[in-house]
């Protein structure tokens, strides 16, 4: 293992080309701080600012806009590689084209990432346009998604797990869009405290007291109201669009100090099945139902639509994923083994993928079939 937290400069911003030179271990958060008040924001970021872009290269991560920009990949210009003879090797997608496509989302298993370029999206607001949507099933989520890509910027699914029955992955679409250059906001929410996380939920509940609330419900028959609860509140809210900074929508979970506290002492897993688009209500319906079967319940279940990318060690596809976070404890362990070795079988069976990022559980053999897609051609 090598420590790069000491390498977290900003080399160089060009505030003209929109392109940040930084060393591997500078975070997202540390350059959204430094290019918002330029009028930059980062084209692709996880659900957290705090990895590195190091990191996040060496995942090949994505957003709630994979669909529409892709992979952080995608908007690397390029990247400096220490190899494991010690040498230094710069490759793009126009030199050591190869090396470039297998590095990204390699794992860092070809070397260490030193540097990189990133070109930045260039924003005129600090705040996005948000707008929900309340869907009745699973069908309705995916239709509802698929059908919002091309026309929004951002489009993410909430899904309720415990529902069942016609309910059954019943759930919120949550749309955002960049806004544009005469819009009225256009200009404001560019300053760093103008993006500072909230702290309190409707100003009265301070946000770092959330674990605590949400501890005592950290249960099945809890975490079934909790989502019941959440369904019905946001289906209230529906249809209204409202205004949110960049932080607050990418780092939801950010804003809740300790949250990863709900799930002591055993934890929190998460498996994100990736699905082709035809395949997809299928292989969810039957994810929801083994939980129910082994009564393990997703506590959170993101929905996401992707599409495919030329890297050579691409977890993407034409298709959806299905994030699922479970506790772990006494009881859910063993059950989770067995629960996690079904949904492998799910995306063998319907030639899904799995994405190492998320997967500290993999058999073998899945893992093997996905690093044996090295061994093709890339697409660019
Ligand atoms: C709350 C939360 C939300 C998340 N949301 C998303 C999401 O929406 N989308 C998504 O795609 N991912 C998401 N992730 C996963 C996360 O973005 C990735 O795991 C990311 O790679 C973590 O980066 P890191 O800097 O912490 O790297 P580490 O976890 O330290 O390392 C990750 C991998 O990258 C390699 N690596 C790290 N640095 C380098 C380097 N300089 N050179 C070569 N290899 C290197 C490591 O060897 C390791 O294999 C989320 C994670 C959390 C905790």
């Amino acid at each position: 293992m090598i420590d790069v937290s000491q390498f977290n400069k900003i080399i160089s911003v060009d505030k003209v080309g929109g392109v940040a030179h930084v060393e591997c271990g500078v975070t997202i958060e540390q350059l959204w701080k430094m290019v918002v008040p330029l009028g930059y924001w980062l084209p692709v970021v996880p659900g957290t600012m705090y990895p590195t872009l190091g990191g996040c290269v060496a995942m090949n991560i994505h957003g709630k806009n994979n669909w529409r920009v892709g992979p952080i990949g995608e908007h690397i210009e390029e990247l400096r590689l220490l190899t494991p003879s010690g040498e230094f090797v710069t490759c793009s997608r126009s030199a050591n084209t190869d090396l470039f496509l297998k590095t990204v989302g390699g794992a860092g298993l070809l070397g260490c990432i030193v540097d990189l370029k990133m070109r930045l999206k260039k924003i005129h607001s600090g705040f996005l346009e948000m707008r929900s949507l309340s869907c009745g099933n699973l069908k309705e989520c995916l239709e509802t998604i698929d059908s919002l890509k091309e026309s929004h910027h951002y489009v993410v699914g909430w899904l309720d797990c415990y529902a069942r029955g016609d309910r059954l992955g019943r759930g919120i679409v949550h749309t955002a869009n960049y806004l544009e250059e005469g819009h009225p906001l256009a200009g404001r929410g560019l300053r760093i405290e103008d993006q500072e996380l909230p702290r309190w939920i409707f100003g009265i509940v301070p946000r770092k007291l959330i674990p605590k609330l949400v501890r005592p419900f950290a249960s099945n028959l809890g975490m079934c109201l909790i989502n019941r609860a959440k369904f019905f509140i946001d289906s209230y809210v529906v249809g209204k669009s409202y205004y949110q900074s960049h932080t607050g929508f990418n780092f939801l979970l950010d804003s809740v100090p300790n949250w990863k506290t709900v799930f002591l002492p055993g934890g929190l897993l998460q498996y994100q099945l990736f699905i082709p688009k035809k395949h997809a209500e299928e292989a969810f319906t039957r994810a929801i139902e083994l939980q129910r079967e082994l009564e393990v319940f997703s506590y959170l279940g993101v929905l996401k639509r992707h599409r495919e990318d030329g890297f050579a060690r691409s977890y993407s596809l034409n298709g959806f994923s299905l994030a699922l976070d479970f506790a772990v404890n006494k009881r859910t362990a063993t059950r989770l083994g067995t629960l996690c070795r079904r949904f492998d079988e799910l995306i063998e069976s319907y030639k899904g993928k799995v994405y190492l990022a998320k997967d500290s559980f993999g058999r073998i053999q899945v893992l093997r079939a996905r690093l044996a897609q090295a061994a093709t051609p890339a697409k660019t």
